[in-house]
C-alpha cells in the first residue's frame, strides 16, 4: 500500500502546527466535514471548502486508505445568528416562499448535489441529515444533563460553558480563553433564558408558530445547531476519530461547541486533527449578495455574470481553486480564471500528447523517479496542491521536450510518468479532460448516424425485425430514435 511509503503531515488547527498524520486504525481514515445548511444556492466559498476536502479525500484514497468520509446536510436547527437567536434559516425561507420547510431542503439539497457533481466531486461515504438524527441528539443532551454540564429553563436546554470550563478548556481550538469570551459577549437582553451569554442552546423550545418541531423530554422543539455534528460524527465515526474539517468561519463557535459537547459526554477530545479551509473572496473584497460582489457557481459555467468576461468550464474553475493552498485566502478574479484556463489547457494538452510518445532506450533531461516523489512530497506536506501543480508542469515541459525530440524517456520511466500524471491530474486533483469528452461525444453522434442509416436501409428492404432491433437496442442503452418528416433524429438521456 502506498500509504506505508508516504507520510502525510497535516496542519492541525488545534496545535497550530504541522503534525505527522497517524490514523487511529492503520489503513483507515475517519473524516467528518460540516456540510451546507440547505436554505439557498450553495455559495462559491462553500464550494471551495468542500473542494479542498474532496481533494484530501481523493489523496487518502489514492494512497490506499479505506476512508469513511461523512459530510452532513443541515436541514434544521441553524438559526439566523450564532447567539441562538432569530428564526431557523430553513423555516424562514419556507415562510417567505410559502412552501414546506422540507421543500426548501429538497430544492437546495438537489442544487448542492448538482453543483458538486458538475465540479466532479466524489460523493462522501455517508451524508446524514440533522432531522434524521433527532433521537441521537436528544440522547446526547440527556448525557450532558446527567454530567451536570447543562441546565433546563422553560423547556429549553443550554450548555453551561462556565461550569464546563472549570474542568476543561473552552476555547482551545480558536485560541480564546473564558475571560476574553466573557468580556466580548454582549450582555443578555432579559429575553434570554440563558444563565450566561456564553452558554449555547442544546435544545430550543419551539414557539407556537414554529413548524419544525419534535417531541423531547423538555418540550416540543428543535436541537441547537452545534449538536447535530456531535451526534452524527459520534454515530458514524466513533467517540474519537481522525479528521474534522470545515470552513475557517466554523472554528468559533461551532467547532468549539462540538468539542465541548463531545468532551462533556465522553470525557475525551473527539478529534485528532482539526482542519480548516480558508475563505474565498472576489476582486479583493468579501463576497456578498448585498453588495453585488457575488457570483453563483452556475454563472461561472454560463459566463452570465458582470464580474467575468466569458464562461469557464467546471474543470478550469476547479483547477483555479486548487492552484491556491487550501489554507490561504483565494481571490476570485477574471484575470486569475483566464490565466488558469491557459494553464489547465496546457496541462491537458500535454496529458493527451503523453499518450502518443514513444519510449527510447534511456531517459535524458529529466529524473522521473525524483519527480514522482516530489509530487507525493507536495501532497504529503499538508495537501499542498499549488506545489503539486508546479511539479506537474515540470513534467509538462519534459513531455513537450520528448515530443520535440529534445529529450527521451525509457520504457520504465514512461510507464511511471504516465501513471503518476494520470493519478495526480485525474484521481487526486479531480480535473477532467473536456476536449477528450467533447471528442467522444462527436464520435457517439457519428456512430448513431451509421446505425440510423443501417436501420433506414433495413426498412427499405422491409426487414422490420432488424430495423426494430436497432431501435430497441439503442433505446436499451438510453438512445431514443425519433422518426420525423426530415428523417430520423436521436436523443440521449
Ligand atoms: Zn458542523
Amino acid at each position: 500500500m502506498l500509504y506505508k511509503e508516504q507520510q502525510i503531515k497535516i496542519y492541525n488547527s488545534l496545535s497550530g502546527k504541522k503534525e505527522d498524520f497517524k490514523p487511529i486504525n492503520e489503513g483507515h481514515v475517519g473524516m467528518y466535514v460540516c456540510g451546507p445548511t440547505v436554505y439557498s444556492n450553495v455559495h462559491l466559498g462553500n464550494v471551495r471548502t468542500f473542494m479542498s476536502f474532496d481533494m484530501i479525500f481523493r489523496y487518502f484514497k489514492h494512497l490506499g486508505y479505506k476512508v469513511r468520509y461523512v459530510r452532513n446536510i443541515t436541514d434544521a436547527g441553524h438559526l439566523e445568528n450564532d447567539a441562538d437567536e432569530g428564526e431557523d434559516r430553513i423555516a424562514k425561507k419556507a415562510r417567505i416562499e410559502q412552501i414546506e420547510p422540507m421543500e426548501v431542503v429538497q430544492m437546495y439539497t438537489v442544487d448542492f448535489h448538482t453543483i458538486l457533481d458538475t465540479f466532479n466531486f466524489l460523493p462522501p461515504s455517508i451524508e446524514p441529515t440533522a432531522t434524521g438524527h433527532i433521537i441521537e441528539q436528544i440522547e446526547i443532551i440527556k448525557e450532558i444533563l446527567d454530567k451536570g454540564l447543562a441546565y433546563e429553563v422553560n423547556g429549553s436546554v443550554y450548555f453551561d460553558v462556565l461550569k464546563y470550563n472549570e474542568s476543561h478548556h473552552y476555547g482551545k481550538l480558536s485560541g480564546r480563553n473564558i475571560e476574553d469570551l466573557i468580556h466580548n459577549t454582549r450582555v443578555l437582553d432579559g429575553q434570554s433564558d440563558k444563565r450566561n451569554p456564553q452558554d449555547f442552546a442544546l435544545w430550543k423550545k419551539a414557539e407556537p408558530q414554529h413548524i419544525m418541531r419534535w417531541p423531547s423530554p423538555w418540550s416540543d422543539g428543535f436541537p441547537g445547531w452545534h449538536l447535530e455534528c456531535t451526534a452524527m460524527s459520534t454515530k458514524y465515526l466513533g467517540e474519537q476519530f481522525d479528521i474534522h474539517g470545515g470552513g475557517m468561519d466554523l472554528k468559533f463557535p461551532h467547532h468549539e461547541c462540538e468539542i465541548a459537547q463531545a468532551e462533556a459526554c465522553n470525557g475525551q477530545s473527539p478529534v485528532n486533527y482539526w482542519m480548516h479551509a480558508n475563505m474565498l473572496i472576489m476582486n479583493g473584497k468579501k463576497m456578498a449578495k448585498s453588495t453585488g460582489n457575488y457570483i453563483l457557481p452556475n454563472e461561472i459555467f454560463s459566463g452570465d455574470n458582470p464580474h467575468i468576461t466569458k464562461a469557464y468550464s467546471p474543470s478550469v474553475a476547479r483547477f483555479f481553486m486548487l492552484q491556491a493552498n487550501y489554507r490561504s485566502i483565494l481571490d476570485f478574479t477574471n484575470a486569475g480564471l483566464l490565466a488558469s484556463e491557459k494553464g489547465h489547457n496546457k496541462l491537458m494538452e500535454a496529458v493527451a500528447n503523453m499518450e502518443q510518445l514513444q519510449p527510447s532506450a534511456e531517459t535524458t533531461e529529466f529524473d522521473v523517479d525524483a519527480w514522482k516523489q516530489k509530487c507525493y512530497d507536495a501532497m504529503n506536506d499538508d495537501f499542498n496542491s499549488p506545489t503539486l501543480i508546479a511539479e506537474l508542469f515540470a513534467a509538462v515541459k519534459f513531455i513537450n521536450q520528448i515530443k520535440d525530440g529534445k529529450a527521451s524517456v525509457s520504457e520504465n520511466d514512461f510507464k511511471a510518468l504516465q501513471e503518476t500524471m494520470n493519478a495526480f491530474v485525474f484521481d487526486v486533483l479531480g480535473l477532467e479532460n473536456e476536449t477528450a469528452q467533447a471528442e467522444s461525444g462527436d464520435k457517439l453522434a457519428e456512430t448513431v448516424e451509421i446505425l440510423i442509416q443501417l436501420r433506414a436501409e433495413a426498412r427499405a428492404n422491409k426487414d422490420f425485425t432488424l430495423s426494430d432491433k436497432i431501435r430497441d437496442e439503442l433505446a436499451a442503452v438510453g438512445i431514443q430514435l425519433k422518426d420525423g418528416k426530415e428523417g430520423t433524429t436521436f436523443s440521449t438521456n
